[in-house]
């Protein structure tokens, strides 16, 4: 598979695009598509950088990697009630326009996609499944809440028509189903997975953190901590299953503030049970921090499995 052209290469051929541009609000997909539909013919390359708003650095990172890589750039910003579940936090989820919108005309991004409710139209009934990917870790406790993802972002990229798509590595199985449907779809975009951004502390920034309450706060990074703790006892060789590593993480979360939900240790790519751990791994966990769930995860690459010796 080819990649897709990089800004680079194409640097010295297309006209400018990347000059200063004011933030500009669309929330109508097909009007979006025809903007970036004239851009492109012009020889842009566009990045973009699906979001649920109420944003913060994590989130600014992607975008400003997109600005750095291409020549125009749309965020979105849309609280997607498809990849909600009943029960779960759709309403009281964070919501701060005015505050993302200027932040993203500080960093320089040229389009800010926010469609309303009926982005979804009336008689909605198609939905993309990314079959295996959406089975573990999150997947049986967010019944439908990947299929919801999918089919956002599909329904997204069809309005924004991006080369390049900016995800991060904090909602990693997010990421790794993304790439899955990127590729099932034969979409030819490039995938770009950032970092985990976070707090000096270690807790991964998230638009969540703030429900926590301030001793909630206090004892989140123990979370991360336990993760990482993890992760190097499988990269010295020290836990050699999975079910230690649950019982390791468990027992480091035993605090009553604490509810763990899942905790695995999955090949890092296909997020397939590995046993005995061996080659590139993800640790990945969800809690309950009081009403708060958090999600996180650490890679790691297993003793004596350099890259010759792993698929
Ligand atoms: P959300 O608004 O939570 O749907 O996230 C939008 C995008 O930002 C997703 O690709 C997330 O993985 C990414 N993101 C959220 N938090 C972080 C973080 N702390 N570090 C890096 N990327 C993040």
């Amino acid at each position: 598979m080819t990649e897709p052209r990089a800004r680079d290469d194409l640097a010295a051929i297309r006209p400018p695009h990347a000059g200063k541009q004011v933030l500009k609000v669309v929330r109508q997909a097909e009007a979006l598509r025809r903007l970036i539909l004239r851009h492109r013919a012009a020889g842009a390359v566009i990045g973009f950088v699906p979001t649920m708003g109420s944003l913060h650095e994590g989130h600014l990172q992607l975008v400003r990697r997109a600005i750095r890589e291409n020549d125009v750039t749309v965020a979105s910003i849309f609280v997607n009630p498809l990849q909600f579940g009943p029960g779960e936090d759709f309403d009281a989820y964070p919501r701060t326009p005015a505050n993302d919108r200027s932040r993203l005309r500080r960093e320089g991004v040229h389009y800010s996609f926010e469609p309303g409710r009926e982005f979804y139209p009336v008689g909605f009934q198609t939905l993309v499944s990314v079959r295996d990917l959406s089975r573990p870790l999150c997947g049986p406790f967010r019944p439908g809440h990947f299929d919801g993802v999918a089919t956002v972002v599909t329904k997204l990229l069809l309005a924004a028509l991006p080369d390049c798509l900016y995800l991060g590595q904090k909602d990693y199985q997010q990421a790794m189903l993304l790439r899955r449907l990127v590729r099932d779809l034969n979409l030819g975009l490039r995938l770009v997975v950032c970092p985990t951004v976070r707090e000096s502390d270690g807790l991964a920034m998230s638009s969540r953190n703030a429900y926590l309450t301030p001793e909630e706060r206090e004892r989140a990074p123990e979370f991360a901590r336990a993760l990482r703790a993890t992760a190097k006892a499988i990269r010295s060789g020290e836990i050699r299953e999975a079910s230690e590593a649950r019982r390791r993480i468990r027992q480091a979360l035993r605090h009553p503030s604490w509810r763990l939900q899942y905790a695995d240790v999955l090949q890092a790519e296909t997020l397939a049970e590995v046993s005995p751990l061996r080659g590139r791994l993800v640790v990945a966990a969800a809690v309950y921090l009081g009403r708060t769930r958090l999600i996180d995860n650490v890679l790691v690459r297993a003793p004596g499995t350099g890259k010759k010796g792993t698929k």
